[in-house]
């Protein structure tokens, strides 16, 4: 591969001094010949065949001497500013190959090198940091997942373990196997969560829109956490406008509600306050939903849409933060947005704000 390499680059200087030598002879004979008819003009008299021949040879001598100088300051021109940096390219890539994206190319002094070296190396680099950061976020996945599914698993393990114990009451018997089956439960849940994260962030969800009306789909959603309602003796408030028709995917809608509704219950306290509202103009639908839980503080609120992040970690075991996740990724996915407001001790409020035609992106997705 070497050996290769040194012929080719023989190859290259010698035809480089070809092309130089030609260069050269063609410009030194044309100002020759412009030269002698001229000074034949002004002395008045031809030059001999003898003194011609003795000229040549020694304009011959100059032509291929100053075509080996223009072809050596050429060659040390390409080592400098084109072979230089060309090295230092592929060297980078093929360490990135080899999935080493901590690399990142100086870039080339700017005295006489070629700018496009340095756009390049700009891209290089941005494309590393790029390929680090899916890396990280690859690895930190992987991480997260297996540290959430390790404490369930001990669960069902401990309990399992103990169950094996012949003389255990059957009270004890019944404690042990509910919290297996919860266990089980969790574990199932954070896998179909993880699921739908990735078909959602892979767009192997094509959204089906259909028509729908709103605030029948929030109040639906609303009345699957009446239960927790009442044993919390949670006050509700509903301002719900009439009649807000919306083309999107219901399904994945439902996903949104039923996530902030469910964090909106979970943290708020006995005695609390949920409140929601939805609003609507001829192109937009706002729904809010709002709580007195004990809110987050900005660092908390900085972090929330990203995956397996949970703030609050005393309510750890009723979630795997992979709620929030979810509701921000169908929100972009509908091109909608989401905004959250939130003081600790007083409360949290969620606003996502969504077309009410969906039909539209779909076309051009
Ligand atoms: P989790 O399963 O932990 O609820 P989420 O992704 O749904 O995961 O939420 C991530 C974090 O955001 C929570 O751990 C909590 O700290 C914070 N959070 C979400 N909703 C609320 C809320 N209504 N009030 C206070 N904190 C909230």
């Amino acid at each position: 591969m070497k050996k290769e390499k040194s012929v080719k680059n023989v190859i290259s200087t010698v035809s480089n001094f070809f092309v130089f030598f030609l260069l050269a002879a063609f410009v030194t004979t044309c100002c020759i010949m412009l030269f002698v008819s001229t000074l034949q003009e002004s002395i008045g008299r031809e030059f001999t065949e003898s003194e011609i021949a003795l000229a040549a040879k020694i304009t011959m001598v100059n032509v291929v001497m100053i075509s080996l100088a223009m072809a050596a300051v050429d060659y040390i021109r390409r080592k400098l500013t084109v072979e230089r940096p060309v090295k230092r390219i592929t060297e980078a890539t093929a360490k990135m190959m080899e999935g080493d994206f901590s690399v990142r190319i100086a870039p080339t002094s700017r005295v006489g090198a070629d700018d496009g070296f340095n756009e390049i190396i700009e891209c290089i680099n941005k494309m590393a940091e790029e390929l680090s950061g899916v890396e990280t976020l690859r690895t930190d996945f992987i991480v997260n997942v297996s540290h959430e599914m390790k404490t369930p698993l001990a669960v069902m393990q401990n309990y399992g373990t103990l169950l094996q114990d012949m003389s255990l009451p059957e009270e004890k018997r019944m404690e042990y196997a509910k919290a297996i089956t919860e266990a089980s439960r969790r574990l199932a849940d954070m896998m179909t969560n993880v699921l739908k994260l990735n078909r959602l962030q892979n767009q192997q969800i094509y959204p089906n829109p259909t028509t729908f009306d709103l605030g029948e789909q929030l109040c639906e959603s609303l009345l699957q956490y009446e239960s927790t309602w009442e044993r919390k003796n949670i006050a509700l408030d509903t301002d719900i406008a009439e009649n807000v028709l919306v083309c999107a995917d219901a399904e994945l809608l439902l996903l949104v509600w039923n996530n902030l509704f469910s964090n909106a219950f979970k943290f708020t306290e006995e005695g609390g306050r949920v409140t929601l509202s939805l609003t609507a103009d001829e192109e937009y639908a706002t729904v809010r939903i709002s709580d007195t839980g004990c809110g987050m503080t900005a660092e908390v609120g900085a972090h929330i849409f990203e995956k397996f992040y949970q703030g609050d970690t005393s309510r750890a075991t009723q979630g795997n933060g992979l709620g929030l996740a979810l509701v921000k990724r169908v929100v972009d996915i509908m091109e909608g947005e989401i905004g959250v407001e939130s003081a600790v001790g007083v409360g949290t409020t969620f606003t996502v704000r969504i077309r009410r035609n969906n039909h539209g992106l779909e076309e051009t997705r």
